[in-house]
């Protein structure tokens, strides 16, 4: 495929960043791929699996004569890389991020952005629970969703760009208003991880995970609990200070639905507790039907770049 850009940078060099820079070297999307990481360590290691041509020491001399740049730092670091890189932006740029929550991030980032540049707010809806440079591989969007929120004025060219690299990557893209997506990713995403949080801090407060009972004897519901709750705590920090409405609500929702179905158990109403599981084991069949999973046991697992290497 003929490149789409001249000059990519990637601001943050973690795992949305670096599977990024590999689909876009696998597809030939940019000339030239220029990173920037807060540690000299990271940016050393992207220059090392070469999925980018080179590096520089700050923000600002990575967005230098850029056609698209992509924030792919955590959400609460956004708008001090937006205020900094914002009078380097060359006009008519595309400024793209992929931070998990929305609304924050056009707060964050939208005030700084020169007339002439556009922000294309973005979210891959795709991931691991590993992070850093090296955790990245090329087909980590491929069949996923890739939602953008474009804001009103923006050129609709630039738009059409940014999806066309989008599904180059292998993803689906969306388009849609910004505030929807934070909702249905506290629902489907940010609620989930912060009970996988919980689950497995309650584990480990009955002291047995160091005892290595729970971990020897751990059932598939716990490791998958262990998985998410793997991910990485500063990203996931930043995602419920700034999706704090939306995380709320549904987990206000979540909570009386606790109630109910500890209401059910005590009060030994099996049939409560049949219809809900199998209300819910539909679900689980639709997002099988949606091609967003896969029936298989270990479903997930086959993300990780391990995996994606062993087969
Ligand atoms: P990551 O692997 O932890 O990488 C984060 C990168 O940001 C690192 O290269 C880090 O640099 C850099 N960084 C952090 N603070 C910085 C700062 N102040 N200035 C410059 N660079 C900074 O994280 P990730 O998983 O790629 O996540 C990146 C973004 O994607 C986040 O906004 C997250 O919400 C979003 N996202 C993540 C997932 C997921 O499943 N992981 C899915 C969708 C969207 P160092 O390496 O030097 O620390």
């Amino acid at each position: 495929m003929t490149a789409l850009y001249n000059r990519v940078a990637l601001i943050g060099l973690g795992l949305i960043a670096s599977s990024m820079a590999h689909a876009m070297k696998a597809e030939g999307l940019a000339d030239e791929i220029v990173g920037f990481a807060k540690s000299a360590e990271s940016r050393a290691a992207a220059l090392e699996l070469g999925f980018v041509d080179r590096v520089t020491e700050t923000a600002a001399e990575a967005v230098h004569g850029a056609d698209l740049v992509m924030l792919a730092v955590p959400v609460g670091a956004m708008e001090a890389i937006a205020a900094e890189i914002g009078p380097h932006l060359a006009p008519g740029c595309t400024v793209s991020d992929v931070g998990s929550v929305k609304q924050a991030v056009i707060a964050a980032v939208q005030p700084h952005m020169p007339e002439g540049v556009w922000f294309i707010p973005g979210h891959p809806i795709a991931g691991t629970e590993h992070s850093g440079p090296r955790s990245g591989f090329a087909s980590l969007f491929r069949g996923r969703w890739w939602l953008l929120t474009p804001i009103a004025g923006t050129d609709p060219e630039a738009t059409h760009r940014l999806r066309r690299r989008c599904e180059a990557m292998g993803a689906k893209v969306a388009e849609m208003v910004a505030g929807p997506p934070d909702l249905v990713l506290a629902v489907t995403s940010h609620t989930p991880h912060l009970i996988a949080y919980t689950m497995v801090g309650v584990a480990d407060d009955l002291r047995r995970v160091t005892d290595s009972e729970v971990i020897q004897y751990s059932a598939a519901g716990f490791r998958d609990f262990t998985r998410i709750a793997a991910s990485d705590p500063t990203m996931w920090r930043d995602v419920f200070l700034t999706n704090r409405e939306a995380t709320l609500d549904i987990l206000g929702r979540f909570t009386e639905e606790l109630f109910a179905l500890q209401r059910a158990i005590r009060l030994g109403d099996g049939a409560h507790l049949h219809a809900y599981f199998t209300r819910t084991r539909a679900i689980r069949r639709g997002i099988i039907e949606a091609g967003q999973d896969t029936s298989a046991p270990d479903f997930g697992r086959g993300q990780t770049k391990d995996e994606v290497q062993e087969t």
